[in-house]
């Protein structure tokens, strides 16, 4: 079924041959990831959050995706900064990195161009262009974030990551910042979530209650991991859902 599928994309032109192994690669990893996740099904291809391309045969140049038909395709997609579900929905654009495929929402695209130098959170590429649906097919992966610990950080600088530590203290700079440490440190040398203070008004689910609410808790956390020069490595959020938990 890949093969196919890589041909499908040989032939539309959308895959040369030198990226056919890394695409089969990465294609390999996220099955491998779904499989663990739905161990308990059946596996078949719908269980592939790839995308969907039961139909793929049925598809060629010639043959354009209807809307609906394109729904379907991106049906299992995620944003891959705020896990949020890509959808078609009017007056939104998405966005779409060129380089490995990822659509984004519009308050992600915001972010990374403001936080993150423009780099796409998966690749680190920076041609993320607005999507425009025209029928074509196109290629799509997802971007599921991998879990990072306080030894292997600086392999996932510039891109969205999942993380599960303790909070141990919350301090708040000089314009009203707030660092959550994971680790017993001052902020320029521990690990920590920032939250910057245009967040916590009231309303947007990252007010400063709740935040020192967390102190003692265990969270798990989805989010942009960055290194600074001065304040060092650091999570930042932008969304109260991307606080995936709290113990
Ligand atoms: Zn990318």
């Amino acid at each position: 079924m890949w093969d196919n599928y890589i041909l499908l994309l040989q032939n539309l032109g959308l895959l040369n041959r030198n990226r056919r192994t890394q695409i089969e690669n990465q294609t390999r990893s996220i099955e491998q990831n779904t499989n663990r996740k739905k161990q308990n099904q059946t596996i078949t291809k719908k269980n592939i959050i790839f995308n969907d391309i039961s139909n793929i045969d049925k598809i060629s140049k010639e043959q354009n995706l209807s809307l609906k038909e394109f729904e379907n395709y991106i049906k299992d997609l995620q944003d891959p900064l705020t896990g949020d579900p890509i959808q078609l929905i009017s007056n939104q654009y998405l966005y779409q990195c060129k380089k490995c495929s990822v659509f984004y929402l519009k308050e992600s695209f915001d972010f990374i161009k403001i936080k993150n130098q423009g780099k796409c959170v998966s690749c680190n590429g920076t041609n993320i262009q607005p999507y425009f649906f025209d029928g074509k097919v196109v290629q799509v992966i997802n971007f599921n974030p991998e879990f990072v610990t306080l030894e292997n950080l600086s392999l996932y600088v510039n891109k969205s990551i999942k993380f599960k530590g303790t909070v141990i203290k919350i301090l708040e700079s000089r314009r009203g910042d707030y660092a959550l440490m994971f680790e017993d440190k001052p902020w320029v040398e521990g690990f920590k979530l920032i939250v910057f203070y245009p967040l916590m008004k009231p309303g947007k689910g990252l007010e400063r209650e709740f935040l020192r609410s967390l102190v003692g808790k265990t969270i798990t956390v989805r989010g942009l991991l960055q290194y600074h020069e001065i304040f060092g490595y650091e999570i930042l959020i932008f969304k109260r859902n991307m606080i995936l938990n709290i113990e």
